[in-house]
Formats: structure tokens, sequence, C-alpha cells
């Protein structure tokens, strides 16, 4: 099998990979935009597979930075064909589509010629390519289930991650092959843990996002949400209201059903909780499919029971929290303009009020700075805006939906690979694993891939 990384630098960034089985084959993994460069910088590098054709995208799940240039590939190669999971297939619809009207946004705003890369109608048109693919089962890369006598086949897993999320096994010719996306091993509220293969892989490309992290002690996934509750009941008693900037598909999905569990069983007083309008979309896609997807509380319906209040993106500039409400608005990485960076600069001002984090924020981020700048300091969330003093309580917690590296570790050296490919991670990240891998399990063969390079695995 020949890999191309097709993504522009080692990073987190986006993702997506090139698998080439010659004759027998030619696939992508993933079709990501990068989510902090703007342009035509941002997509996967087309070029390094302009000798190739590609028969199939296969996407691991709907978030953007693993489906934001699907649209792309389609136009470039009329025969492909996309395979998803069903929940992937309906979240990536959604985000797509909001993709676009961000890139609008951005082509006045940014000056940026070439945005939007795609519109609505072409993502519409697209989607007769797209094939739902069930997890568990055998598929031909012509999208046909249970294919006998295929020298190329591959099969969903789930990964745990957010709702559809899946890693995907490639048997070719004897030879196994895993892609395990993004992946928690971990059960959250609403998702399962990974059901992944536990042997017989040759090779194994698998997400690094947490390398750089170290899990400590102590601290687990409840501990972290009693703390959070501990948290608003706190802010709640002092007079003020919390702000919880989210990424809108699976972590808005995750902590509201957290939050609501807590007030189920009286840890956490009834309040108002508010919801961004992209959120509310996902939200219901959760609910419509919450009998028939792989998740606990099956049946449970978000929108139905926990009634969140819907926040109209264009009206944030009028909202004035009062006491004793919980925002859970979109971006989790407050960028600017976002209906969560609007409303964080009205919090700030008020020392009875608390903004919490509960997702990765990256440190150049709005977010990231917040989080950096000490109680009582100037930081600029808006660059157009003026300093503002950080005067109401700040934290993070950490109830991310990715493996801890220590877990993934062990994953990998429960496996075994002959050949293990590290993807979606930062440079220190991968030097972590890197260097367990050559003290610990010196026997499987460590690549980190160069952008645009094909290497023989
Ligand atoms: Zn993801
Ligand atoms: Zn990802």
């Amino acid at each position: 099998m020949k890999f191309i990384n097709l993504t522009r630098s080692i990073e987190i960034g986006a993702n997506s990979y090139f698998l080439d089985f010659g004759d027998d084959g030619h696939l992508v993994l993933d079709a990501g935009l990068h989510p902090k460069i703007e342009g035509e910088l941002a997509t996967p590098h087309f070029q390094s597979l302009e000798d190739y054709p590609v028969d199939c995208l296969i996407i691991s799940h709907a978030h953007h930075d693993h489906t934001g240039a699907l649209p792309l590939f389609l136009r470039k190669y009329p025969n492909l064909k996309v395979f998803l999971s069903e929940p992937t297939y309906h979240l990536t619809l959604p985000l797509l589509h909001n993709s676009v009207e961000v890139m609008l946004k951005q082509r006045l705003a940014l000056q940026i010629p070439e945005y939007p890369l795609y519109t609505h109608k072409e993502i519409d048109h697209g989607t007769e390519r797209w094939q739902i693919c069930h997890i568990n089962k055998e598929w031909s890369l012509n999208g046909y289930p249970n294919p006998k006598h295929e020298p190329l086949t591959f099969r969903f897993y789930p990964s745990g991650h957010i709702l559809g999320a899946v890693g995907v096994r490639i048997f070719h010719r004897g030879r196994r092959i895993f892609y395990t996306g993004d992946v928690s091993f971990k059960e959250q509220t609403l998702m399962l843990p990974a059901d992944f293969p536990q042997d017989g892989i040759d090779v194994l490309i698998i997400e690094s996002t947490r390398g750089a992290q170290e899990m400590e002690k102590g601290i687990t996934r409840q501990t972290e949400i009693q703390r959070l509750i501990d948290r608003i009941e706190n802010t709640f008693d002092r007079g003020g209201s919390v702000l919880i900037p989210i990424f809108a598909l699976g972590k808005t999905q995750e902590i509201i059903t957290t939050l609501f569990f807590e007030q189920q069983k009286g840890r956490l007083r009834k309040c108002p909780i508010y919801i961004g309008g992209l959120s509310r979309s996902f939200s219901e896609i959760y609910d419509r499919l919450s009998s028939r997807s792989l998740r606990r509380y099956p049946g449970f319906k978000i929108l139905d029971t926990i009634a969140p209040i819907v926040v109209n993106g264009k009206k944030t500039h009028k909202i004035q929290p009062v006491k004793g409400e919980l925002y859970l608005v979109t971006s989790g990485m407050m960028n600017e303009n976002t209906i969560s960076n609007i409303l964080a600069q009205k919090f700030l001002p008020n020392e009875k009020n608390s903004i919490f984090f509960v997702g990765y924020c990256d440190p150049e981020s709005p977010a990231g700075q917040l989080l950096a700048t000490p109680r009582g300091n100037l930081v600029v969330l808006n660059s157009s805006s003026k300093p503002q003093p950080v005067l109401c309580e700040v934290d993070h917690f950490d109830l991310t939906s990715h493996a801890q590296r220590e877990d993934i570790l062990s994953y990998i050296q429960l496996l075994e690979p002959r050949t293990c490919i590290l993807v979606h991670g930062d440079p220190t990240a991968l030097e972590w694993f890197k260097q367990k891998i050559e003290e610990e399990s010196p026997h499987i063969n460590l690549v980190i891939p160069p952008p645009g390079q094909l290497i023989n695995v």
C-alpha cells in the first residue's frame, strides 16, 4: 500500500489521507478543512494527488476538520463516491451548509475572493453520490454490502467520539489497515466508548490529538463534571450567569445532557439554558436518530426533554444576561464575531459571572488568550474593540471527547501493528508517542507521514 498525507503540515490541523492499492483501488480517508487557516490553504493538498485516480472518499465523522472539503473532492473527481455512517450523513449536511454561510461572511469581512469554496447547491447535488454504510458490515469500494471475492473492502467500527463517528478497517488481500479517526475509549454521557478491533491489524493509522497532555492523577471525567457543577452553583449563588463557549456538534449535546441529568439528581438547580441555532440543528439529528444510532439513553430527546431556548444569532448584541442563566453557545474557542465571543464581552466586566471552557482551546484563539489572562488584567477578545479587564471568573474543565494519550498508547501496544502511522497531532504530541514507542515497543515501525510525500507501507 502507498500512503500520502494530504494535509499541509504536521499539526492537529485537518485530516485527509490517500491510500493507493494499485489496480485494486484508490481511496481517501476524510476531507477536512483546516480550522485556523482561511482560503485555499485550508484545503487538502490536491496537487500531490495529481497522478492518481480516486475511487472513493470514506468519512470517519462529521466534524469540519474531517468533512469541510468534501464538496471539493466531489467536484474534482466526477465519479467519486462518498461513504459515511448514517448519523454522519445527516450531521454533515447542516455542517457543510453552515460552512458556506461562514465563508460568505468571511469573503466580505476578510476579503477572501475565493470564498465560498463551494455553494449550497453544490452540496445538495453532491449528496447523490453520498452513500450510507452501516457499521459492522463489510462493504466494497463500489458500495455493495457483504461483497464476495473483492480484493479490497472496508468496515466501520464505532469510535465513541461523537454520534456516528467510526474507525475504518480496510481489508486488502489478507492485509488489514485500520484508521481510527477521532476516538474516545471512555464513555461520555451520550456516547458509548469505542468498540474497535482488538487484534489482527497490520497497519494502524491513529489520531494523536492529546499526545502533549498528561493525564493528571485523580482527575477523571466524573470529577471534572462535579467541579463544573460546583462552579456553576457557586456562580448562581452570587447572582451571576454562566457562559460556556462550546462546539455546536458533539460537545453541546454531551454537555447539555450532562447538566440536565445533574439537575434531575438535584445537584444543579433548574435554570434557563440557551443554545445556538446550529447546535439546535445538530441536536435535532441526535434526537431523530436517538433510537436508531449507537449511543447511551436510546430514545432520549434533547430538545423535547430539556427544552433549551434557542438564541437568535442576529440578536446576540441585544442579549443582556441576568442572574441564574446558562449559555451554551458557539464557538468553542470564542472566535471573533461568534455568539460566544460577543457574549463574553458582556460577561467579562461583571465579577458575579463566569466563563467556563469545556473543550480544547488553541492558545492563540480568543479562548486561549482569555484563559492565559489573570483576573484583573486586560484582554482583547475582538480586534476592533478596546482591551477589557477580566473581572468575571474564568476556568477550564477537561471534558474531552478524544482519547487520553495513555489510552492511545495502550491501544497501539495491544494491536502491535507492523506499522503505526501517527496523524492529527502537533509535533510535541507526536514526539511523546515516538519516544514511548521507541522505548517500549521498538519492533513497531512508527511513521510520522510528511505532508504530500508518498510512502510505502
Ligand atoms: Zn472530531
Ligand atoms: Zn478531528
